[in-house]
């Protein structure tokens, strides 16, 4: 599908890319760059690359495709640097958790003949680094891909069997509608599974080590989440502040109904509030981006 592909961050989601890019053939060389020494060595031993370049110029030289895989704060500085290298009529890409930001970051350094198209991929795991990377992980997850007004149609065609090629689905939308669903579904999620952890983490000088113990009876899912990357969601909340703090609003707002309900013992809201969600477990197993067995069917390493 592409002479040459370009990964720029050698983490869990740069690191799957090129396994499921070896895994599908999608690339004839898989060049990779991190700006950790420590990372491009590991990178290399690895051998999910082709070849990791210690400059960043070398590493995007002639690729047709260039994917941005650091943490969304360091956008901006990679694609002022690697500007001036890219080729005629490359596409230029991301995995970005937010994309509004993205736009705003990249958007002014990408220069004339380049196609700048954003992406993100719904995959993930709580773990990080080039050892976290497998070649599995976007098999029939989604992948959205937020074309900017006027993209070329035959460059986003590319980039779409790309993702597919690396085992995704694949859907398309505007970057501010995808901030506003991710937002709710990934972002607000993350930001009460960092708070409660915090605040059991607190409690534990009072419980004794209980927390910890039994942790099975709920807060153990938590911790899962609470446990990923903190820079990559420091900067995914620098950077989807609006739609985080507008979902946090209504967050806030039915967590009151639900307190509210506690402290009057209104046990028929509270049912009905119980039952509806638990139809939306349901839908998500329904629709396999979940599944059924015991502990969501995760072991050690994979969601
Ligand atoms: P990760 O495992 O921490 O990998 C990020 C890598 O980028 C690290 O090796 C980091 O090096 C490197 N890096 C940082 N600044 C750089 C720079 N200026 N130039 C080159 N490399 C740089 O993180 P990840 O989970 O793969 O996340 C990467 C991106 O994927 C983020 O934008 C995130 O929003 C997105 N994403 C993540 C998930 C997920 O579940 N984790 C899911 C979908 C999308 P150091 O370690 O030395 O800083």
């Amino acid at each position: 599908m592409f002479d040459k592909i370009a990964i720029i961050g050698l983490g869990l989601i740069g690191s799957s890319i090129a396994h499921a890019a070896r895994r599908g053939k999608l690339a004839k060389e898989i060049a990779g760059f991190d700006v950790s020494a420590d990372v491009r060595a590991r990178a290399a031993k690895i051998g999910f690359c082709d070849q990791v370049y210690d400059d960043l110029a070398a590493a995007v030289k002639n690729a047709q495709l260039v994917i941005l895989a650091t943490p969304v704060g360091a956008y901006k500085g990679v694609a002022e640097a690697i500007a001036p290298h890219l080729a005629k009529d490359a596409i230029l890409s991301d995995v970005g958790s937010v994309k509004g930001a993205v736009v705003r970051d990249v958007g002014p350094f990408v220069p004339a003949g380049v196609h700048f198209i954003p992406a993100h991929p719904i995959a993930g795991t709580e773990f990080s680094g080039p050892e976290a990377g497998f070649a599995t992980l976007f098999d029939g997850r989604w992948a959205i891909i937020t074309p900017l007004p006027g993209a070329d149609s035959a460059a986003v065609a590319r980039l779409r069997a790309f993702w597919e090629g690396l085992g995704s689905r694949v859907d398309a939308m505007e970057p501010g509608h995808h901030d506003l669903v991710l937002a709710i579904t990934s972002h607000l999620p993350h930001l009460i599974a960092y708070n409660i952890v915090g605040t059991a983490h607190d409690l534990e000088a009072v419980t004794e080590g209980e927390v910890i113990k039994y942790s099975a009876s709920g807060f153990r899912d938590f911790t899962r989440i609470a446990a990923s990357d903190p820079i990559m969601w420091r900067d995914v909340f620098l950077n989807n502040r609006d739609a985080v703090l507008q979902m946090l609003d209504r967050f806030n707002e039915d967590l009151r109904q639900l307190q509210d309900a506690v402290r009057e013992g209104d046990g028929e809201f509270l049912f009905d509030k119980f039952s509806k969600n638990r139809a939306i477990r349901k839908a998500i197993i329904e629709i396999g981006q979940e599944c059924a067995a015991p502990n969501f069917g995760r072991d050690q390493k994979k969601t």
